[in-house]
């Protein structure tokens, strides 16, 4: 068994991630290198072994279970037949990933008091060269030796006392890896940050929260930009010919109380687009002017080369917690296009510069209102795919709404800084999620699959012509690209609350997925090398 080990560590070292690599991830299509599987944050492989015909027949190859009680949100890694795996709150193992045998464990100590709004999560590792690289939930940037799991240099993002964490995984664009701090229900000053991969040290920031001085600091009244939130909790995309790298960004603080802090309250609910040596902003986009519903932007922002209208565009294109799917131009940040994609009762319509008009009576009350979507929103952070062969975008989507209360807004620092509440449980007679299909283009519905429960899963496409999705009720589904058609589901019970992969390894492809406590992963019983 030693033996084995050894050998696999031996070949893993010898599988240097490159920038290129990262660029062009499908020249390594049994890897997985990235959150997202690309740049482009399209969440699809390109292998075909497992397909609509023969996925009825996917098995467990193995299991890894992790023994944990936290919320297990992790997308794994896989280089060279090695998976990378981040275990909260911030542990990590390494997997051969034919047969789950562990090759090294990473555990970190992290001080006792850490305030999350949401769980001490972790979603993630990102990769270059011989290094993986972490966000920890005590708001560091680590990084690990591939090889062994060792720290190989920690730096100190921001001071968990006020509230700060980190929770989603890196990116990194050719020396730098980019991180940001979650903390937007703790009225932290929201950032983005650049470090060197060598050595840790950072190359630039930008500040979420614009300060005296900075772009957007008048849509701020007052003070109110010292605790204006704006967090970043998920990866961002990258387009590598322009350098431009894509951040959507979270709420404003306090999150239901707007009254403290009139005004747009720029970067919040935004999308940036940063020149990525620099940090320099190119351009942004903010869904959700003076947001009082908690709608963070956090949802993945894709980046689409297709006709839009006639005429080849590159693309941005994101389903948002405010229950609009938008289209934007991603060189110059043009509003193109906004359609709702759940029921949505608080904006009249997006007018022609991508503003929301508001309908009256939608903000949160002191007795509690009704709106929707509900104050998940109508996706949120969980991964939506494109299949380049469908040309369809598939977003896991939630449909209902929530009692929005407004309260009083008094800071403290380190402690909660909301300005109300929500409640779900007095309204969720019409709650229902759905795998759906949109025309990237105008957002019309393609198909949905409907779920029993909002879905907190991401999902993978394949050029197999599958879909993957979870379900909060343990379900792990294979769907049609073309259809919705479910072709195959397992319960592996627990919660399914991550983003699947697929990757090959021991001659076969393979899907993986978190459920539970545990890491699943499936393949097809017999399959060789010989049938890639
Ligand atoms: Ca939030």
């Amino acid at each position: 068994m030693r033996a084995l080990i050894l050998a696999a560590i031996a070949a893993s070292a010898s599988a240097q991630v490159t920038f290129d690599d990262l660029k062009n991830p499908s020249k390594r299509p049994g890897d997985w290198l990235t959150y997202s599987g690309n740049y482009q944050a399209h969440r699809h492989s390109p292998l075909t072994a497992i397909h609509a015909g023969n996925v009825a027949n996917l098995g467990i190859d193995w299991i890894y279970q992790a023994k944990i009680v936290e919320k297990f949100q992790s997308t794994p890694l896989v280089v060279d037949g090695v998976m990378y795996v981040t275990i909260p709150p911030s542990d990590a193992v390494a997997l051969d990933a034919a047969t789950g045998v562990k090759l090294w464990e990473y555990k970190r100590r992290l001080p006792p008091k850490i305030q999350t709004c949401c769980g001490q999560v972790n979603r993630g590792f990102a990769v270059l060269g011989d290094r993986l690289f972490m966000a920890t939930i005590d708001a560091h940037v680590i990084a690990l030796d591939r090889k062994t799991g060792r720290l190989l240099w920690d730096t100190e993002m921001a001071d968990i006392k006020l509230g700060y964490s980190a929770t989603h995984a890196p990116l990194v664009t050719k020396d730098s890896v980019i991180a940001g701090v979650a903390g937007g229900e703790y009225g932290v000053r929201g950032f983005l940050d650049a470090y060197d991969v060598e050595t840790g040290k950072r190359r630039w920031r930008f500040n979420t929260v614009p300060g005296p001085g900075e772009f957007g600091n008048e849509t701020w009244a007052g003070e109110s930009w010292k605790t204006g939130g704006a967090p970043i909790w998920i990866t961002g995309s990258y387009d590598p010919e322009t350098n431009l790298t894509y951040w959507g960004t979270g709420n404003p603080g306090p999150d239901w109380n707007g009254e403290v802090r009139k005004g747009d309250n720029l970067f919040s609910c935004s999308v940036i687009a940063l020149d990525a040596s620099t940090g320099e902003r190119k351009w942004h986009f903010q869904f959700t002017p003076h947001d009082m519903h908690d709608w963070d932007a956090t949802q993945i922002m894709m980046l689409l080369d297709r006709p839009f209208r006639g005429a080849n565009r590159k693309l941005l294109v994101t389903a948002n917690r405010n229950g609009f799917y938008y289209v934007l131009d991603r060189v110059t940040g043009e509003y193109l296009h906004a359609k709702a994609y759940v029921k949505q009762d608080w904006a009249r319509e997006i007018d022609d510069k991508g503003r929301p008009v508001r309908a009256p009576g939608k903000l949160p009350t002191p007795e509690g209102n009704r709106v929707y979507p509900q104050v998940a929103g109508g996706t949120n952070w969980n991964s939506p795919a494109y299949n380049p062969a469908t040309g369809l975008f598939y977003v896991p989507a939630r449909e209902g709404s929530s009692l929005y209360y407004f309260g009083e807004a008094k800071y403290t620092p380190g402690a909660r800084f909301q300005g109300g509440y929500f409640n779900n449980e007095r309204v969720m007679e019409d709650w229902h999620g759905a795998v759906r299909a949109l025309n990237p283009e105008t957002g019309a519905l393609v198909w949905e699959h409907k779920l029993f429960i909002p879905p907190w899963a991401g999902l993978l496409s394949t050029a197999g012509g599958l879909i993957f999705s979870g379900t909060e009720d343990g379900y792990f589904k294979a769907l049609d690209a073309k259809s919705g058609k479910e072709l195959w589901h397992v319960n592996l019970g627990g919660r399914v609350i991550a983003g699947p992969i697929s990757f090959a390894a021991g001659g076969k492809q393979r899907i993986a997925i978190a459920a539970g406590s545990g890491l699943f992963v499936f393949g097809l019983p017999g399959q060789t090398a010989r049938q890639q």
